[in-house]
């Protein structure tokens, strides 16, 4: 058991549909820290190891790291977080669990600890919709912020609001590489939703709207699930 209990948050839906740039404007709000396994494997391609360029290997492809890679890479994470700060009330996970071996994993790791799944919140997006989204992304390459050259343009146009960063376009973020993690998303997430849905833990936000109007509803959809 750890000394208080923390807050374990789920933000899940397709590639595009808004999870990095809503999970930045919710985390905050609500105590949580956010985490997100692709972020986690970014930081990992910027290293020149051997680690990078197993990951590079499925990232630049669209494919999933293989699952124990995963979750070494995410608990580590996790605990060297908590280990630096002992007093984190939550966590807000991105981008995992990505299919039902992982969402074994995460059940296994948190009854270990006995701590639990405070809410699972699914942005969706239609998938026509999510091409457009991809394809205009923008990062920061200083600080990870989220851009879209037409929906969400940075405010000088070319540099990051936040830091003033280089805005860079992701690797994954082709019209192949894409379309593939589209498919694994329906084929391999998506059926997931149900284990969390029968817990009575699954809460629907509609991702097609305005980002601000968005926010709103993760928010009053969140703030009594989680405990601040
Ligand atoms: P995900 O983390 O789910 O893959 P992102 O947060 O990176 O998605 O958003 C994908 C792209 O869509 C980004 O370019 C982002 O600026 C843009 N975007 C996010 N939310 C919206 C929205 N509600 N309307 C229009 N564009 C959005
Ligand atoms: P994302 O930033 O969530 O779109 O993830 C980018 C890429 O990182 C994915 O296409 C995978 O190659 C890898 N990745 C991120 N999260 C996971 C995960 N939970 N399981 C396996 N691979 C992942």
């Amino acid at each position: 058991m750890t000394a208080h209990s923390v807050n374990y948050v789920i933000i899940v839906g397709p590639q595009g549909a808004g999870k990095g740039t809503q999970a930045a404007a919710v985390a905050p709000e609500l105590g949580l820290e956010h985490v997100a396994t692709g972020d986690l494997f970014r930081a990992i391609l910027k290293t020149d190891s051997d680690l990078g360029d197993e990951v590079r290997h499925y990232y630049d492809q669209g494919a999933l790291v293989p699952d124990e890679l995963t979750v070494r890479v995410l608990f580590a994470h996790i605990q060297r977080m908590q280990e630096s700060d002992p007093s984190i009330s939550g966590v807000l996970l991105d981008g995992f669990p990505r299919n039902r071996e992982q969402a074994d994993a995460l059940d296994s790791a948190l009854e270990d600890r006995g701590e639990a799944i405070s809410a699972v919140v699914l942005v969706d997006v239609p998938r026509d919709e999510l091409m457009k989204r991809l394809t205009g992304r923008l990062i920061c390459s200083e600080c990870g912020a989220t851009y879209h050259s037409e929906f969400n343009p940075p405010a000088n146009g070319e540099s990051c609001d936040v830091c003033g960063g280089s805005l860079y376009q992701r690797s994954d973020d082709t019209p192949e590489a894409v379309a593939q993690r589209l498919d694994i998303y329906y084929e391999q997430t998506e059926p997931i939703l149900q284990h969390y849905r029968e817990q009575d833990l699954l809460v629907e936000v509609d991702g097609n709207q305005e980002i601000d109007a968005v926010t709103r509803e993760i928010l009053q959809a969140l703030r009594p699930r989680v405990n601040t």
